[in-house]
């Protein structure tokens, strides 16, 4: 049976051990050999470095491409608001232009308000509901419409 004496605690360890089970040191080599290293490096600085902390996303403004936002014949510059109050107004005044009024767009609100009597913005407040429905909100919550 080929086993050797640890230097450190005197256990008999196999031969071929490199690390003594008893006492976890090193002991490559004869017995009473100092160490010669070979690998093993006690307290060896960690090159571990944290990752960044995620960025935080301060800025949050309106997403404000040329996305389709709603029906704007006469280019009225659009406004922010909160998406689920633009939804709910145009959803139950829309028919009556309110949502384009909300938004600064007195020019197709009155355009609604005078064809209120027909389907006409009945079916472009639709078409305003479904345009803002696929508006990604920012993180207030609010569209660019
Ligand atoms: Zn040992």
């Amino acid at each position: 049976m080929s086993t050797k004496q640890c230097p450190y605690c005197g256990s008999r360890i196999a031969l071929n051990a490199v690390i003594c089970p008893v006492c976890n040191q090193p002991v490559m080599g004869a017995p009473n050999n100092s160490f010669q290293g070979g690998g093993y490096i006690p307290n060896q600085p960690s090159n571990y470095a944290p990752p960044p902390p995620p960025v935080q996303q301060t800025y949050s403004a309106p997403v404000s491409s040329g996305q389709f936002s709603g029906i704007n014949f006469f280019n009225e510059p659009k406004a922010r608001v909160n998406k689920v109050t633009y939804l709910i107004i145009n959803f139950l005044l829309g028919w009556i232009g309110i949502h384009k009024f909300l938004t600064g767009k007195p020019i197709m609100g009155i355009l609604y308000l005078l064809l209120s009597w027909t389907f006409i913005p009945g079916i472009c407040s639709l078409i305003d509901l479904f345009a803002a429905i696929q508006l990604r909100a920012n993180a207030n919550g609010d569209i660019y419409v």
